[in-house]
């Protein structure tokens, strides 16, 4: 499993459709201060189900579409379609690569669709559960985190361990349940 593209569109500092292609050679992004290196991983983030508009460095979810500048005008919606190998099943899906996108409209509504098949929030956390990747997962270390995971209460540290563990999902699954 590895990250295979990432494409931006109407998303923070990228108003034209970009396609950022990944061989598993990359290894890091550089660039000059401002020029939207968070903002790609902002994008994955969100892709990958964010919902915490403080994790994504804005103070409502409408930051995320492009704002426009003194010479573009503002967009209506943000999309990010992240495309990941899984020629190894790692993800429950059929394809031999998955592709997440999300869009987000500023009247305020959202879309989600895996390998382009409309599907709901849920379905995008789940395909991440246990994966390592996700909302819940540890493969985006952002500034502060290595102190949360050393700092937190001893419940939260276990999560990030039974996500390791590969049985977040039974938690998660027993949870659904006694909610009912
Ligand atoms: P640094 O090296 O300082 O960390 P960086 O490459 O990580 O910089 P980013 O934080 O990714 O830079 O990009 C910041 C730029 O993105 C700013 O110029 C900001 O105005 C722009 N930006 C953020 N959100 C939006 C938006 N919704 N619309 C347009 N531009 C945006
Ligand atoms: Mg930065």
């Amino acid at each position: 499993m590895y990250l295979k593209a990432l494409e931006i569109q109407g998303f923070k500092s990228f108003p034209e459709k970009t396609v950022l292609s990944f061989g598993e050679d990359i290894t890091a992004i550089v660039g000059p201060n401002g020029s939207g290196k968070s903002n790609i991983s902002d994008a994955i983030r969100w892709v990958m189900g964010e919902q915490s508009t403080r994790a994504l460095r804005g103070g409502k979810m409408e930051d995320v579409i492009f704002g426009g500048t003194a010479r573009r005008k503002q967009l209506g919606f943000a999309e990010v379609s992240l495309v990941l190998d899984n020629a190894d099943r790692m993800f429950q899906v059929e394809e031999s690569e998955v592709m997440v996108t999300r869009r987000y409209y500023r009247s305020g509504e959202s879309e989600y669709y895996i390998n382009r098949r409309s599907v709901r929030l849920k379905d995008v956390n789940e395909l991440f559960m246990d994966t390592g990747l996700g909302r819940e997962g540890y493969s985006i270390i952002g500034q502060g985190k290595i102190d949360e995971i050393l700092s937190v209460k001893s419940a939260d540290r276990r999560e990030v361990f039974e996500e390791a563990a590969g049985i977040s999902r039974f938690r998660h699954r027993k949870e659904e349940a006694e909610r009912k």
